[in-house]
């Protein structure tokens, strides 16, 4: 086991949000004030989600509405991703393929729609159309790389089966033979780019979440250090059978200040 924490290595913590900070939309009993806690000891933090189909506003009031004390610019989605990639990336161009509620959050980027550089695939389920897909299609053959903000092919809603923009991003792949470059849980690139927006590096950061596939792996692509919460999506046997170990293993967020600091809470 790593010495960092209590050697005090540690001065940023990227959360999950679902099945860490909160539960069928309601906080994990105590979560705000571990919260509370980091902030008063100067913990950098970023809460990060792979929610594509929204705008970072709307989940930062969904976050602010149980109570938590977060800025906005402290969450960090496969939208802010995209964002922070064109600030790292100033002179590039590009086409979004995504919710209009998220494309007016994204105006501000360098759109072109004739020879972009890369073209952004996010949730577009009000704009499906054989005519966008070619579009887009056409784009990347003639050279533009893509950017994906999810690879998942289905969800749960309602008791039914939906499919997911990653469905999408594989159809173009394959059509294309080309490879999105993926702005979500658990690719490295969204991880780093979440550090850049913070101004952290991997060796100072602890991910924590409860879902050993999405949340430990993101760790370890960046080679940052690992927190399994035992909530949420916490699955005992496949904790077993995954391939990588968690650094640390804690029964709740709660547990969290424990880990960090002597004499917590
Ligand atoms: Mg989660």
């Amino acid at each position: 086991m790593r010495d960092l924490i209590m050697n005090n290595v540690v001065d940023t913590i990227l959360f999950d949000l679902d099945g860490t900070l909160y539960a069928n939309r309601r906080p994990i009993k105590s979560a705000v004030n571990v919260i509370e806690t980091l902030r008063k000891n100067n913990m950098k933090m970023g809460f990060i989600t792979n929610t594509d189909g929204r705008p970072v506003e709307e989940i930062h009031k969904r976050i602010t509405d149980m109570g938590f004390d977060i800025s906005l610019k402290e969450v960090f989605t496969p939208v802010a991703a995209v964002k922070q990639f064109f600030i790292n990336n100033p002179n590039k161009s590009c086409y979004c393929l995504v919710h209009d509620s998220v494309y007016n959050s994204l105006k501000e980027l360098n759109m072109d729609d004739i020879n972009p550089d890369y073209v952004v695939i996010g949730d577009f389920s009000d704009k499906i159309s054989y005519d966008e897909i070619n579009k887009v299609f056409r784009f990347i053959k003639n050279g533009s790389s893509m950017l994906a903000l999810s690879k998942t092919n289905f969800y749960f809603q309602d008791n039914k089966i939906n499919i997911n923009t990653g469905a999408f991003v594989s159809m173009f792949e394959v059509a294309c033979e080309k490879k999105a470059i993926l702005l979500g849980k658990p690719s490295k690139d969204f991880y780093n780019l979440a550090l850049t927006k913070l101004g952290s590096i991997p060796s100072k950061t602890l991910v924590v979440g409860d879902d050993i596939t999405v949340d430990v792996a993101g760790a370890k692509a960046i080679n940052a250090t690992s927190v399994l919460v035992k909530t949420g999506h916490y699955n005992e046997e496949l904790v077993c059978k995954f391939n990588l170990k968690p650094d640390y293993i804690i029964e709740d967020i709660t547990k969290l200040p424990d880990l960090l600091y002597e004499n917590s809470l």
